[in-house]
Order: structure tokens, then sequence, then C-alpha cells
């Protein structure tokens, strides 16, 4: 496995103009402006920790107001119009008591599918009870001990290294680490003095891409997982995740992009263009930096492994 080094530079060409493009002002899935920094701090803290995969075993997708909503943007919808009826909901006390029963009454409707209500659950549960125990019931002061650093050392660690006492946040590669330290950098409550450790938060959507791209070159005797002939190992999901992060990461540098912005457009990209069954090659706005435009790894899948870490 390696990074393609011509296919970087041609997409760091492609996304050198990008700018931000997630809102995490946005009042229909995130609190509001005005809200204080704990309850925001919160509510990034215990939704990201359980926003990993819905499409298994069937699509998580409803009707709200209008809009037809799928996956993430369901799952924080929904967790919105919870925290408006209930601002307590999302708390570490009301986390680490939380039951089945009420994560099923606000996450999944009648009619809805979500494959894995139990460990969300239990995700949510570790969260609050360890925040209880650890930073005194507060968000807030696990940034505090963060001291505005990605990555620090045993005696001043970053935030990177504090969220790895959560099991929701436990993944080798970061991913909701990372998409958490998007958030709240978005919302002005982190600051990292240490920009240079941003990452991508990499999922299923920026794996498939830094595949079918060529920006991630695979051995032949990788073909069979990306045709979905199996499931990945635990190790060949790490393996393949933290390569697609090195190579965002080459991305963005050589764009003079931050990481974070590079990850707004490629998530998007994944969830309506690059899609997993049928990329749209035509629309794609990334083609001609894409081996053959799309012709030559348009047929790969990412590989599946079952956990919870994106
Ligand atoms: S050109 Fe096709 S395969 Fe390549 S990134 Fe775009 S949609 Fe995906």
């Amino acid at each position: 496995m390696r990074i393609d080094s011509d296919v970087a530079e041609k997409l760091a060409e492609v996304v050198s103009d990008l700018k931000p493009t997630m809102n995490a002002f946005d009042e229909r899935f995130f609190p509001g402006k005005g809200e204080e920094e704990e309850i925001v701090a919160s509510y990034f803290l215990f939704m990201t920790a359980i926003d990993h995969r819905t499409r298994i075993r069937g699509s998580y997708e409803m009707e709200i107001g209008g809009e037809v909503l799928f996956g993430s943007d369901l799952l924080f919808r929904l967790a919105r119009l919870k925290h408006e009826a209930d601002p307590e909901f999302f708390t570490a006390k009301r986390m680490a008591s939380l039951t089945l029963k009420e994560f099923r009454e606000v996450f999944i409707p009648d009619g809805v599918n979500l494959w894995d209500p139990e460990v969300r659950v239990a995700l949510l549960r570790d969260v609050g009870s360890k925040l209880l125990i650890l930073y005194d019931g507060k968000a807030y002061n696990l940034l505090e001990r963060a001291g505005d650093r990605i990555r620090g050392n045993p005696m001043e660690p970053g935030l990177s290294e504090l969220l790895k006492s959560f099991i929701a946040y436990s993944d080798p590669v970061e991913k909701k680490s990372f998409l958490l330290m998007k958030f709240l950098k978005r919302r002005g409550i982190f600051s990292p003095k240490d920009e240079e450790n941003e990452e991508v938060a990499v999922d299923n959507h920026l794996m498939r891409i830094a595949i079918r791209t060529g920006l991630l070159r695979l051995e032949k005797s990788w073909f069979p997982l990306l045709r979905n002939e199996r499931s990945s190992t635990l190790e060949e999901d790490i393996a393949l995740r933290i390569m697609t992060r090195a190579a965002l990461k080459v991305v963005a540098e050589k764009a003079q992009i931050s990481p974070f912005t590079l990850d707004d457009f490629l998530w998007s990209l994944g969830r309506l263009v690059c899609k997993v069954d049928k990329p749209e090659c035509g629309e794609c706005s990334i083609r001609n930096a894409c081996l053959g435009g799309g012709s030559w790894f348009g047929w790969a899948r990412e590989p599946f492994n079952e956990n919870w870490y994106y």
C-alpha cells in the first residue's frame, strides 16, 4: 500500500480553493448561537460519540418538516429536536443512566431503522459516567484540561489523548475525535495552538474516495476486499484508514488548506456523488484528478468492518 504522490498533487490543485462548508451553527442540527458553552460542548461530545455508520442492515432515513434526512443528518436532527424539548437531556447525569427505551424514543421513531442501538446507548453511558468521575460532569472541564492542544504529553495531554479514555473515542485512527475537534473549533470553544496536528476524520466515505481516486494505491491482494468478498479484519481496517489519513494530510498540505476543510468537502462528495453503489463520475468535481476520470477504480467499494469507530 502506498500514497500516489502524482494523484496527491492533482487532487491538491483541484481542492486548493475550498472553503469550509459545514456550518456548526446550523440550528436544525446543533445548539443555537446564544447557548452556554457547557451545553454546546456536552451536546457535541455526546452526539459525536454515537456518530458512526447508520446504513448497515437497512437505511436510516426519515422525512421531517418536508425534508428527507438520512444518516448523520437524521441523527443530529432528532437530537436537536430532543435538545429543544428537554435541554438537560445531553448532560453527564442523564447520559450516565440512559436507557435503551429512552434512546429508542429519541433516535428511532416508528418506521425508522437503526442497526446498533444497544452499542450507542453503551457509548453514551460510558461518556456520561466518565465525565462525572473525571471532570465533575462538565465537558468544559475536559476542554480546559486539554488547554487548546490537539496533541500533548503525559504531563500536559491534548484533547486527542484525553478523549481516548472514553470507549466511543478509542479508535486508533481517531475519526470521532477529529470530527469533535472540527465541531468545537468551528463553534469557537476549542482553538488549537497546534493546528499542524489537525487531521481529517476518516470514515467510510473518505476511505472509498482515497481508494477510487488512486490516491491510495493497493496491491492486487487487496482487491477481494475492495469487491467486498469478505469483511476486513480490524487490523486491515485500521491500516487502510491510517494510510487514508496520511494521504489526505499530504493533499491538504500541498493545497495549503486545513484538513478540516478538506474533510467537509470529501464527506459530502462521498455521500452525494462518489456513492457506494454507483459513483456519478460525470458530475464529480474531482474527476480530472481521479485515475481514468473514475474508470480505473470506480468499481471499488471500501472494505467493511463492523465497529463503532466511524
Ligand atoms: S470521478 Fe468517480 S470514482 Fe472518482 S472520485 Fe469522482 S465519483 Fe468517485
